[in-house]
């Protein structure tokens, strides 16, 4: 094994790093190693001069004439379109949109929809939840359609999938052990059965460069507030290849996803492109955080961000085994840097009185139930002395023991 790095020798990988600038973008506070951006990105001085003209000037004084004079029509689109450059999608093919949950809903249903012979959804038993829990919705909606699940019913998605699956609903990085998988080939394999893709982004939208035109994707789906940065509970995005638009029919067929919203006309006609995926009115304040957010990453060059993001994690899983293998912290993460996202998992039985004590020493990760400590590394505002010092702590908390103190366990409404 390789012999682990000082202080001196991390300080200098900061000197040389490329994307070092841009963590004074981000408004962090002071004392704070923040290690969950793969959760809730932080905010960036952008969002607040964005939120600010929004609200104050564009609403303030604008008032409705600003849904035209700001632009604010529009927006789903042109952010769409900004987050396309970041996952590989060519222009006119992304809305910026209501939540992940729903945007798996109307995705699922446009895809049985244009699979009628067919009533197999298959996805991953180890899924994010909300992924399934939807699936099972838009599975009790239509009679006959079926759920099959990797890790239940078969070991492997390949061998889930036959002729009578109409759609696959897959994560690209597993939200829990940061498992990436190859989506070009996984892609092919479903496309070759005759079935459709929805990949879910959640976990590599903004944290590693993503290639849907390249790899043919048929859907996907992702939110904007992890490692984009646009805040609590900031729109998600939905992605539908142009060669399907004359195809999708979804449920939610509201008036803004009508051709012609304003002609107020009776009966549905979806609109031709993309934005037959819009429902209602959209939130143009938390938008206009997005677009703040999104004027960072048009600076960002992805292949230097993947570069950064699996040095911090190789280094993080170095000085974590290193030093605390022996208080029983075990790695559950791939150390195969290709098949993994940007996220680094380790588990313990007391996961999470460990990232209570963290947190309390400023060092934010997350715990995921039942036993993982989950660590996200945000290449544009987390350092490799970040990294040398979280280790550091978390020796610290288990070597003494702090973790056992009472108040610890006190479990919060999230984790
Ligand atoms: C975070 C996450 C979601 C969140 O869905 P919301 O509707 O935004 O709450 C969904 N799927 C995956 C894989 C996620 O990681």
């Amino acid at each position: 094994m390789d012999s682990l790095p000082d202080l001196a020798a991390i300080e200098a990988m900061d000197e040389t790093d490329p994307l070092r600038a841009f963590r004074s973008r981000f408004a962090l506070p002071s004392g704070v190693i923040y290690l969950d951006g793969n959760s809730l990105g932080a905010a960036s001085h952008e969002v607040f001069a964005e939120v600010r003209q929004a609200a104050m000037e564009e609403w303030g004084n604008g008032l409705i004439r600003s849904w035209n004079s700001a632009g604010w029509f529009h927006l789903p689109i042109e952010l769409g379109d900004r987050i396309g450059r970041l996952i590989g999608a060519a222009e006119g093919q992304t809305v910026v949109t209501d939540s992940t949950s729903i945007n798996i809903y109307k995705t699922l249903h446009a895809a049985l929809a244009m699979r009628p012979d067919r009533n197999v959804i298959v996805a991953e038993g180890d899924s994010f939840p909300t992924d399934l829990y939807m699936a099972e919705g838009v599975a009790s909606t239509r009679p006959g359609v079926t759920l099959r699940l990797e890790g239940r019913d078969a070991e492997t998605i390949e061998e889930l999938i036959d002729d009578s699956v109409a759609v696959v609903l897959i994560n690209h990085v597993n939200y829990k052990n940061g498992e990436l998988r190859d989506m070009a080939a996984l892609t092919k394999r479903i496309q070759a059965s005759g079935a459709l893709v929805i990949w879910d982004l959640c976990h590599s939208a903004g944290a590693l460069p993503v290639d849907l035109d390249g790899a043919n994707a048929d859907f996907a789906v992702g939110c904007s507030y992890k490692y984009l940065n646009g805040g609590p509970g900031a729109p998600a995005f939905i992605y539908a290849a142009h060669r399907h638009h004359q195809s999708i029919v979804q449920p939610l067929s509201g008036w803004w996803g009508h051709a012609r919203p304003f002609a107020f006309e009776r009966g549905f006609d979806g609109d031709a492109g993309i934005r037959r995926f819009l429902c209602g009115t959209q939130p143009i304040l938390s938008l206009r955080a997005l677009k703040g957010a999104l004027s960072i990453w048009d600076d960002v060059d992805m292949n230097a961000l993947r570069q950064k993001s699996i040095a911090l994690s190789d280094l993080f899983i170095q000085l974590v085994e290193a030093r605390c293998s022996q208080y029983g912290v075990v790695l559950d993460t791939t150390r195969n840097s290709e098949k993994r996202g940007s996220q680094v998992s380790f588990t313990h039985n007391n996961g999470y009185e460990i990232m209570q004590a963290l947190i309390e020493r400023g060092v934010i990760g997350d715990f995921r139930a039942p036993s993982t400590l989950r660590f996200g590394f945000t290449p544009l505002y987390v350092s490799y002395r970040d990294v040398w010092l979280a280790a550091s702590v978390l020796e610290e908390i288990l070597s003494s023991g702090s973790w056992r103190d009472q108040r610890f366990a006190v479990r919060s409404a999230v984790t």
